[in-house]
């Protein structure tokens, strides 16, 4: 029996004349996935995706797995595919709805014609082809208004499609649909999940990381390598760009007040971001940040370190509480790895007393003490890029 996948979008349905421009993305996205399962055709008719096997290679388990990371779908369910005539349509449901009901008490059939042409109404085909499942099934019971599964039959133009038990999708909008944002990625808990938020919203991901050798391992730096890797299987390949901070990093333990540290580190690193992202064709800063979790995430430190940067700065974990950063991180699949203990750049050098209320004056004649520009542009480069390809 033939199997595809059908795939339903959310929001780009509401996008009016931009309609086509999202769904073409998103048949280009799912095109280049598809790729790795082997031949598949990806084609869209009635706010329905079509994911098509062309041969028997082609591992529909996996496509399903990858198509249901795939940002911009809400839905998707695995259909067979039949002939549009009753008699063919009635064997496939009896052949292959059975496994969907298995343990449940209660289904209903849902009939969507289409097909105008086709001579049997919604109402005439969910009946028929309710009967013909109840035949091969005869203890689970019909009910209409509350069913534990709901089997859908639908009649459109290339066949007739029976399908049963929908997942949901990714949600969100197409990658790339949004522009391309630079990530500030850590190794810790949020900032992968900051990164996944904004891709969810459309946003293709670059990366930037910043690390403190010796004082930060290589082990370290893998860790992060390894995060960017588990995102990029949402999101697709990633370019890790990775820099330098030690000298920066001695330098302000040398010249600076304790207490201003971080806040003086984390302009710093802004200041990074804000040019390479700008090289990069990357509209937005991306970041971990949740207000209020440490010194530098009160409301007067982010405005300290956001007065560095000329672009947008999107902080979507910033009303988050911990618990709910956990849980999407868990959902993302980064968790595991963020929570292996390595150090990172903003753990070495870490002030006893980190200014909580910092005043922007007193944070400017601080950074006066050493030749920030110079420092930024040694660090620029040190640059180092990474490629992360995606693994479906
Ligand atoms: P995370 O769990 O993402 O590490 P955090 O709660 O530990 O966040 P901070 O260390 O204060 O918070 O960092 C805040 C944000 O700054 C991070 O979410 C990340 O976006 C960015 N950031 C921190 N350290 C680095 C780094 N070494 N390289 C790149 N970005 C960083
Ligand atoms: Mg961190």
């Amino acid at each position: 029996m033939k199997e595809i996948i059908l795939c339903k979008y959310g929001e780009i349905v509401l996008k009016g004349a931009n309609r086509g421009y999202f769904e073409d993305m998103l048949c280009k996205t799912l095109r280049r996935r598809a790729a790795h399962f082997g031949n598949f055709e990806v084609s869209r008719s009635q706010s329905t995706i079509y994911i098509e096997p062309k041969d028997d290679f082609a591992d529909i388990d996996g496509m399903f797995a990858a198509a249901s990371r795939v940002f911009g779908i809400i839905a998707l369910n695995r259909a067979a595919v039949c002939e549009k005539n009753m008699d063919a349509i009635r064997d496939t449901a009896k052949e292959y709805i059975p496994q969907f009901l298995e343990g449940k008490r209660t289904f209903k059939v849902e009939g969507k014609r289409s097909d105008k042409r086709f001579p049997l109404d919604s109402m005439q085909l969910a009946r028929e082809i309710g009967g013909a499942i109840l035949s091969v099934c005869p203890r689970i019971k019909v009910d209409v208004h509350n069913p534990e599964v709901t089997v859908r039959v639908e009649i459109r133009e290339a066949g007739a499609y029976v399908h049963a038990g929908q997942c949901a999708g990714a949600g969100g909008l197409p990658i790339g649909s949004a522009g391309n944002g630079l990530l500030l990625l850590s190794g810790g808990i949020d900032s992968p999940v900051a990164g996944w938020m904004m891709a969810k919203r459309g946003v293709r991901l670059e990366a930037i990381h910043f690390e403190s050798f010796p004082y930060t391992s290589e082990r370290a730096r893998q860790k992060v390598l390894d995060l960017a890797s588990i995102v990029a299987g949402w999101v697709g390949d990633i370019n890790v760009h990775i820099v330098s901070l030690t000298h920066i990093q001695e330098e302000l333990a040398k010249n600076c007040t304790e207490d201003y540290f971080t806040l003086l580190l984390r302009r710093y690193m802004m200041t990074i971001a804000n040019r390479i992202a700008k090289e990069r064709n990357c509209g937005a800063l991306i970041t971990g940040e949740s207000l209020g979790q440490v010194a530098s995430q009160t409301m007067q430190a982010i405005s300290v370190t956001d007065a560095v940067t000329d672009m947008p700065v999107f902080r979507p974990c910033i009303g988050l509480d911990k618990e709910e950063i956990i849980r999407l991180s868990r959902k993302v699949g980064t968790f595991e790895t963020s929570i292996l203990p390595f150090e990172d750049c903003c753990t070495v050098f870490t002030p006893r007393h980190p200014k909580t209320r910092p005043e922007m004056e007193k944070v400017i004649a601080e950074e006066q003490k050493v030749d920030f520009e110079a420092l930024v542009e040694e660090a620029i480069g040190t640059i180092n890029t990474v490629r992360i390809m995606a693994e479906y």
